[in-house]
């Protein structure tokens, strides 16, 4: 099976026994994302979101009710990383025995057992991340930014060539609600850099992709195989420091401006969770480039795309004292990414780069073209000289201590269960 096709585990039609998963914001039976969960006494274990509550798999392969994936005993403890690196074959079985499982009410009671209520347990980052690299696919984004920087020049010649990205920093990875602690920095001034606290500090809406099977050093993954080396996706906020960055970006990339911290959500949603809401590459212009031969593959050209419905959310302490709700600063979409994963995949390895399982990427920011689709407040701001209003009279520009930003992702097309990505959100301390 390819992995964009579809099969009964996608039908709008199936019913779920378990209370409050049909019609599920973000995880109906559709869904089934995996993730790594604890709950008092024992340490962290697979599990798959269903509805408000989260299912122990490992429970279940323990006591026989996955019988065809009892190798998976050893696998599915204390991080997801051996897991992922068993491909799509294992995830698929996986997923259809927990969809069987999960939708006959002849197995109620015999799973039931197996539930958690997920405001009761303790969700953990999946994977020990050995590597993180961001790329900057978000064509739009690139261009905006460049346009701050660059005003005759936005987007640089090499862009629509080459997937860009840079080696970010794998240990500052956390889970989706680590608080952000401000960073300390040089930020630039026109007497030369001061020391102090970031006054400019930005979200950065990504899509997080993790890496399933590796590959050998010195040995490229073909276009045609990369979605078999893509194990799921999250979303992910690569938290940025724009003084520092500016100051500090030329001539290497950026360092401190964005390793203290990058958060991502706790469900890793599955390429077979995924598969109806594939669509096309980005559709390039005539005055583009073809891709190179290396990063052009026509499956990947014709369903390599992922059609996401992208928000970013804030809720200031204020708001938050005055019982005013989040407000939404921007509504956009995974349409705007000029790469496929696929395409970062192949890229990644072409030199002989070696990926490892539980490995994570940034997309880059996620920015549509029209006003209030931006992926970051540097863009929705005009670099800080465009404050954003808010519900109650405050305005910002970058963010303060006490926000609270939150962003989210929701897969939908018509005829198909809509399914979320849960939440990434991280508050801001000094
Ligand atoms: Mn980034």
């Amino acid at each position: 099976m390819s992995w964009f096709e579809l099969d009964h585990t996608h039908d709008a039609g199936a019913r779920c026994w378990v209370e409050g998963a049909d019609g599920h914001e973000s995880f109906p039976v559709q869904n089934l994302p995996l993730g790594l969960f604890s709950d008092g006494d024992s340490g962290p274990r697979v599990g798959v979101a269903i509805g408000g509550f989260v299912l122990d798999v490992a429970g279940l392969v323990d006591t026989g009710l996955l019988p065809d994936l009892d190798y998976l005993t050893y696998m599915v403890h204390e991080r997801l990383n051996e897991l992922l690196a068993l491909g799509s074959l294992t995830r698929r079985a996986l997923r259809h025995s927990l969809f069987a499982l999960l939708t006959d009410r002849r197995h109620e009671a015999a799973v039931t057992p197996f539930l958690s209520p997920v405001v009761e347990v303790d969700l953990h980052l999946p994977c020990e991340v050995g590597d993180y690299t961001d790329f900057y696919a978000g064509i739009h984004h690139a261009t905006k930014v460049g346009k701050l920087f660059r005003p005759d020049n936005p987007l640089l010649p090499n862009y629509r060539h080459v997937p860009i990205g840079y080696h970010g920093r794998a240990s500052s990875v956390v889970l989706s609600g680590t608080p952000v602690k401000r960073p300390m920095g040089q930020l630039p001034g026109a007497d030369g850099p001061r020391f102090g606290p970031t006054e400019r500090l930005d979200l950065e809406l990504e899509l997080g992709v993790w890496i399933g099977p590796g590959n050998s050093l010195g040995c490229p993954v073909p276009i045609a195989e990369a979605a078999e080396h893509v194990a799921g996706f999250c979303l992910l906020n690569d938290w940025s420091a724009r003084d520092v960055q500016a100051w500090e970006y030329q001539p290497l990339g950026p360092f401190l401006a964005k390793n203290f911290q990058t958060s991502v959500s706790p469900w890793i949603l599955t390429p077979e969770a995924l598969a109806p809401f594939r669509g096309p590459a980005f559709a390039r212009g005539a005055e583009d480039p073809a891709p190179l031969p290396y990063l052009l593959d026509a499956e990947d050209q014709a369903h390599g795309g992922l059609r996401l419905e992208l928000g970013v959310w804030l809720q200031t302490r204020a708001m938050r004292e005055a019982g005013i709700p989040e407000t939404r600063l921007s509504a956009g979409g995974t349409d705007a990414l000029y790469w496929t994963v696929q395409q970062m995949v192949a890229h990644h390895t072409v030199g002989g780069c070696n990926l490892m399982p539980g490995d994570l990427f940034g997309t880059g920011t996620v920015s549509g073209e029209a006003a209030g689709t931006e992926g970051s407040l540097l863009e929705l701001t005009e670099g800080g000289k465009r404050p954003l209003a808010l519900p109650n009279g405050e305005t910002r520009t970058f963010l303060q201590d006490g926000d609270r930003l939150r962003i989210s992702a929701t897969a939908r097309r018509e005829g198909f269960a809509a399914i979320g990505f849960g939440d990434c959100v991280g508050e801001i301390i000094a």
